[in-house]
């Protein structure tokens, strides 16, 4: 079965793209924007990518008071490789920024195993009313109830 099909509402954070250490998770685009697909040849089913997935698990984030205006689309960033980048960061002990929606944070915290760290510095970008009802997934965002 597809992880997209367990993880209903998928929001396309691609947490699971970066938790699956077999590399057999890639995004795709369908008519709701992208999500997870598995290559079921190479799974071994060790359940990562649903253990990181924030909608599986959900994580909480702190409460934003300020959000970042960004004049790029954030939300069709390729998300796995900066995850990566913003982590190793962090690790190495750096001051990093990281911008991104708050389903983007919620991926970015808890494939740090739920934490933040204190040499990153969250930038969040606001979502809008347009943009929650862009797709199912944003209609049902729990970040803006
Ligand atoms: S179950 Fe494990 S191996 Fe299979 S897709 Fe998920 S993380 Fe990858
Ligand atoms: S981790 Fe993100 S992209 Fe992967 S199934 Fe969960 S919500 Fe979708
Ligand atoms: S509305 Fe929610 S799910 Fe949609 S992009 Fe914004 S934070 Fe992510």
């Amino acid at each position: 079965m597809q992880l997209v099909d367990r993880v209903k509402e998928c929001n396309g954070c691609e947490a699971c793209v970066v938790a699956c250490k077999y590399v057999c998770v890639k995004m795709k685009e369908d008519d709701q924007g992208k999500v997870p697909e598995v290559n079921e040849n190479g799974c071994n089913k060790c359940n990562a990518c649903m253990l990181y997935c924030p909608l599986y698990n959900p994580v909480e984030l702190p409460e934003f008071e300020e959000f970042y205006e960004s004049k790029e689309d954030v939300r069709k960033r390729d998300m796995a490789p900066i995850y990566r980048a913003t982590m190793r960061s962090v690790k190495e002990g750096r001051h990093t920024e990281f911008v991104g929606t708050l389903c983007q944070i919620a991926a970015l915290k808890s494939l740090r195993g739920d934490k933040l760290a204190h040499n990153l510095a969250i930038f969040p970008v606001y979502c809008d009313e347009e943009q929650r009802k862009s797709s199912a997934a944003c209609a049902a965002c729990r970040f803006y109830k």
